[in-house]
């Protein structure tokens, strides 16, 4: 069974004591539904974070990381030094990530095995932008990042790899896509890894809807039988609506 999950993405927000603050305010939630929580925030606030959620079932994960075990790569952090402070799970390919850093699929590539050769698990986001929406060229665009990125990988790779279907016109805009535009390309991935690896590694794989997800549409979207999860931005930096999202499956 794949899990549900709901991780929010805290981008460059909060700086030590706005991270106290959300921090103390989600210990104070109350979760009712069975899903894996996790929070991303800054490099500079993950210790702290680890320490403060240490007895809560809130995983601590990075937003971000290099190939590089170490070196000079000035300004970049590595997996090792993400587990030295307690992180197991990473996200990896962030559409900011890809627009205002210029990752490309074979960067990312890289960084997936050095985060798996670190034993640790990637959320891996990817998706198309509004053109490739409108040409119709979405599930093109979705099928290529998958296969750049991932398709080097071997089966087993994948019980530490969940999946984030992000499309970029509906980051941070307010513009969500629709459950069923959610269903439809999320069982296209799935098919996509079908062919691939067959249908038990991609039954298995979590895939998350990222993307203007919000209490009053969480529902919906995880009603959805292909979709297991959020990545959650704006919504995931006030604790009441981060955990009216987690509570909505
Ligand atoms: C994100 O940053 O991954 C995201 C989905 O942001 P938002 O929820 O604000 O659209």
């Amino acid at each position: 069974m794949r899990k549900n999950i709901v991780a929010g993405n805290w981008k460059m927000n909060n700086d030590l004591s706005q991270t106290e603050t959300l921090l103390t305010s989600l210990k104070n939630q109350k979760q009712t539904s069975n899903a894996e929580v996790m929070v991303a925030p800054t490099f500079t606030n993950l210790w702290h974070a680890f320490e403060a959620l240490r007895e809560s079932n809130v995983e601590v994960v990075a937003q971000n990381m290099h190939f590089a075990e170490n070196g000079a790569y000035t300004g970049e952090i590595s997996a090792s030094m993400l587990k030295s402070v307690g992180v197991q799970t990473v996200i990896l390919g962030h559409s900011e990530r890809r627009a205002y850093f210029n990752e490309t699929d074979e960067l990312l590539a890289k960084k997936v095995d050095a985060a798996l050769a670190n034993s640790m698990r990637v959320i891996f986001c990817f998706g198309e932008e509004l053109a490739d929406r409108k040409g119709d060229n979405h599930e093109n665009v979705v099928a290529s990042q998958i296969k750049n990125a991932l398709f080097h990988l071997d089966a087993a790779a994948f019980k530490n790899i969940v999946l984030a279907y992000e499309p970029v016109w509906a980051i941070g805009t307010g513009e969500t896509a629709s459950p069923e535009q959610a269903q439809d390309m999320h069982a296209f991935i799935r098919k996509t890894l079908a062919d691939k690896y067959g249908n038990d590694i991609a039954q298995s794989v979590s895939i998350l809807y990222g993307g203007s997800v919000k209490p009053a549409n969480a529902k919906e979207i995880f009603s959805k039988p292909d979709v297991d999860g959020g990545l959650i931005g704006g919504a995931a930096l006030k604790a009441e609506d981060f955990y009216a999202i987690v509570n909505a499956f």
